[in-house]
């Protein structure tokens, strides 16, 4: 007799695998493959999640209600208009799973923030992935051309991962304002903090204008709070209702709650960290340019080594001088700006290896 076991749907079996490099990382290495705060927890942020630990036999407050009052302040916008979410990954999939479904497509920059695919695929939607500038910027045109009558959601990347390219504001607000109304703008910008005011896109005035627009936020990245899994998106509040309504229940927790109302009163010091990285961001950059690569200018806490064939090589080269880079294979390696001593082992290691 032959036993069955349950089996995945086709489409889950098709997804490709989101790859992290945590699981195998040599000690004493210096991990730069997951776009990551160098720093640990500011000591107010430190105090406030050992407070909370206090509350951890309850369930979190499910609509995050002071943070989202905090943020609706910051963003002059109503708090029902910010969605509190599992990062803004789980928010990318609260979205997907309230807005597309099977024989409807969700267009995105490609290559671009991995995750764009997987959520896609897996909430049964067709991803169309439209190719990125030969510098590493979104192609504007060419994915409002992708447009069609079976998009639901278009996604734009700024600054885009892992190029680090940002488009012309401008150029943006005038994409936005093009696509038709009934479809979704999400306009992800996890690497925000990073990018100078002057090149920002005025997110918060497209979301007062266009009902459509959807703009994602996190604490992982500048704030430094990636392992609390928390991000936020403010939108409309028809788009917000919607999502709270596909919400994994109580999924962020008090502890992340707390640590991001805690870091938003902390903009000083956080502004202090944001500009290290951007110092040494471009710091490295110019020595990275000096040993003969052209990198896309970036303005996120990482570069983009554009190694085609030989990233395979690279991010062994990398690894082997105890460096661990993200290696998108046949494409291009990406490393995180990181403390001192890891930024100059990267430069180091980059500068050991022979390219031809
Ligand atoms: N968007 C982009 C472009 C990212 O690079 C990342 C993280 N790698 C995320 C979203 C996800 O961030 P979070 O930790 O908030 O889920």
């Amino acid at each position: 007799m032959t036993t069955t076991i349950p089996q995945p749907l086709p489409r889950v079996l098709r997804l490709p695998r989101y790859s992290t490099a945590r699981a195998a990382v040599p000690s004493g290495a210096a991990y730069l493959a997951s776009n990551e705060s160098p720093f640990g927890p500011l000591p107010s942020v430190a105090a406030a999640i050992a407070e909370e630990a206090a509350n951890i036999h309850r369930y979190p407050d499910m609509h995050a209600s002071r943070l989202r009052g905090e943020l609706g302040d910051r963003w002059g916008v109503d708090p029902d208009q910010v969605v509190v979410g599992t990062g803004s990954v789980g928010i990318l999939q609260q979205i997907v799973a309230a807005y597309a479904g099977p024989g409807d497509t969700v267009v995105y920059p490609w290559r671009s923030f991995e995750a764009y695919p997987i959520l896609v695929g897996a909430g049964g939607a067709t991803g169309v992935g439209i190719p990125l500038t030969a510098a590493g910027e979104m192609d504007l045109p060419a994915l409002a051309a992708a447009i069609d009558e079976s998009t639901k959601i278009v996604v734009l990347c700024l600054p885009n991962n892992p190029t680090g390219a940002i488009s012309v504001a401008a150029a943006v607000a005038a994409f936005v304002a093009a696509v038709p109304s009934r479809v979704m703008v999400v306009i992800d910008e996890a690497y925000a903090e990073f990018v100078p005011p002057s090149l920002r896109v005025d997110s918060a005035a497209l979301v007062r204008v266009h009902r459509n627009v959807c703009v994602l936020r996190t604490f992982s990245k500048a704030y430094g709070l990636a392992g609390l899994r928390i991000g936020y998106a403010v939108t409309s509040p028809t788009v917000a209702d919607a999502l709270r309504r596909v919400f994994l229940p109580f999924g962020v927790s008090a502890v992340a709650q707390s640590a991001a109302l805690t870091s938003l009163g902390a903009e000083t010091e956080l502004a202090e960290r944001v500009r290290f990285v951007i110092e040494r961001r471009d710091a490295v950059s110019s020595r990275v340019d000096d040993l003969g690569w052209a990198l896309p200018r970036s303005w996120a806490n990482f570069i983009w080594l554009d190694a085609a064939e030989r990233a395979g090589a690279l991010g062994a080269a990398l690894r082997g001088e105890g460096v661990i880079a993200r290696v998108f294979p046949s494409e291009g390696v990406r490393v995180t700006i990181g403390d001192d001593v890891a930024n100059a082992r990267f430069v180091s290691a980059l500068a050991g290896w022979d390219r031809r």
